[in-house]
């Protein structure tokens, strides 16, 4: 059975790197009936916070990213956790990294290491100054009972490290292939600190092994850890806590603005940032399964069913991938636009409201927003973007947009506009002849409708680009479209 996790540590806001890697993974479950198991790597009581664990749950929910297993059930029925391996939260599993760190300890595949931070520092100058590898040099790889003896009579203290076979690894990584990596580049590496406190490269494989993870998919930053972790592994199997290593696969970079990678900080990779402008969580995974996935060369719509039954791991490119928000941008209009209109209309509902919205609820006309709507719909690129696009309708005035009105009200406008006030006052208030009304004035005045347009759209909207004008017209109704052209010419 397959079984792939989605391990973030709860520090600062979820961003889209980590959403890619939560997405692949689950892709890969679903893809191949396997399972999710989402744990939390929450042992560095200085950087993790409860605010930030609660922000993964809603994350991964609002995604509808389900997972299986984990502190808590994916719908939030329950408090309790889900799954026969838990717990789930790195935090609470602090005896069983003693265990496992003793028993390595105790078996020699791990040692105390009693050199100081300074001590490394000086004779890793010194190796790269004779142009040797930097890694540890194994001095305290042998020590003998009454070397530690010694050393702890010195008061030194000591980290545990683990003793790294003096060969080759060699994995088949499931995107990039064969990979070696020759011992003098992996050496020996702490597992424990000083102060008792288990390591990332302790707590992520025993993990793994006794969540009997099967594949670990995970950015490309983790790589160099891939072959300690796998020499972890066998010797957490001869010691008969794992089972098998998983298969391992590295997800590409994720490049930013200027050709670098993507940071946590850069304000285009946080979560939060598309969920408020109005993303649909189809039309963002959508686009961030294409950083470094493909469905196939000349598509790059579909839905998450779509990427589920074609996902397989094979086909991710191991070139780092370039976010582009702007192709973000327009998958998620391309995704609007082709949603059922009632599920549109309600999709927009917290921007229909404050904190959004300008209007007073009780000015709010959901008979005349629904008959917007559909318009409103093949224009949005985010959700977001209702609010400005119908707040003509719900508040008592325009909210004028100065450079519009500038750019519209040329010499001629108010005559124009006058023109157009008669016509329109005599007309059926009906989108057609309305429009007939506004291109009547406009031949008056020798204007095109375009142009003759403009002043009306700025005098009732505010704005110079909206919603389609004589629609608009029909919906807010005669009185109050009268009514805001003559405060125009006024
Ligand atoms: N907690 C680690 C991180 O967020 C997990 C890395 C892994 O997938 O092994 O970077």
């Amino acid at each position: 059975d397959v079984r792939v996790r989605f391990c973030p540590s709860p520090t600062g806001n979820p961003h889209v790197g980590l959403v890619r890697t939560a997405l692949f993974n689950w892709a890969f479950a679903r893809h191949h009936g396997g399972s999710l198991v989402f744990r939390i790597e929450d042992t560095d009581a200085a950087r993790d916070s409860e605010e930030s664990y609660e922000q993964l749950l809603d994350a991964m929910r609002w995604l509808g990213l389900d997972w299986d297993e984990g502190p808590v059930a994916f719908d939030g029925s329950g408090e309790g956790e889900v799954g026969p391996h838990g717990p789930y939260r790195q935090s609470q599993r602090m005896d069983i990294y003693r265990d496992v760190a003793a028993k390595l300890r105790e078996a020699g595949y791990a040692y105390p290491c009693y050199c100081t931070a300074q001590e490394l520092e000086e004779r890793r100058d010194a190796a790269r100054a004779a142009g040797k590898p930097s890694g540890y040099d194994g001095k305290c790889r042998d020590l003998n009972d009454g070397e530690i003896a010694a050393y702890e009579a010195e008061g030194r203290s000591h980290i545990i490290r683990f003793r790294m076979p003096d060969e080759p690894i060699t994995f088949t990584d499931l995107v990039r292939g064969e990979l070696t990596f020759a011992p003098e580049n992996v050496t020996d590496y702490g597992i424990v600190r000083a102060n008792g406190a288990p390591l990332y490269t302790l707590v992520n494989p025993v993990d793994d092994a006794l969540m009997e993870i099967t594949h670990v998919l995970r950015g490309e930053d983790l790589l160099s850890s891939t072959p300690r972790q796998i020499a972890l592994y066998k010797a957490l199997t001869e010691l008969g806590l794992a089972k098998a290593t998983p298969a391992f696969g590295h997800l590409p970079y994720v490049m930013g603005e200027g050709n670098k990678k993507l940071s946590k900080r850069d304000p285009q990779s946080s979560l939060n940032l598309y969920r408020e402008r109005g993303f649909l969580r189809e039309g963002l995974l959508n686009y961030l399964s294409l950083l470094g996935w493909s469905i196939s060369e000349d598509r790059d719509i579909f839905s998450l069913d779509e990427m589920v039954a074609a996902f397989d791991i094979a086909d991710v490119n191991a070139n780092p991938a370039r976010f582009d928000l702007k192709k973000c941008e327009a998958i998620n209009a391309t995704h609007l636009r082709e949603m059922p209109v009632a599920d549109f209309a309600a999709a927009c509902e917290p921007w229909l409201k404050a904190p959004y919205a300008p209007w007073k609820p009780e000015d709010f006309d959901r008979a005349a927003f629904e008959e917007l709507a559909p318009l409103a719909q093949t224009r949005l690129t985010v959700l977001s973007d209702i609010t400005a696009n119908v707040d003509f309708l719900f508040l008592p005035e325009p909210a004028v947009d100065e450079a519009s009105w500038a750019k519209a009200m040329k010499p001629g406008a108010v005559e124009l506009l006058g023109t157009a006030r008669e016509k329109l006052a005599a007309a059926e208030w009906k989108a057609e002849p309305l429009k007939e009304a506004v291109l009547a004035a406009g031949e008056e005045h020798g204007l095109k409708l375009g142009k003759a347009q403009a002043p009306v759209r700025v005098a009732v909207t505010g704005r110079t680009v909206g919603l389609p004008l004589f629609e608009s017209l029909e919906v807010l109704g005669r009185e109050r479209t009268l009514e805001r052209v003559d405060a125009a010419l006024a």
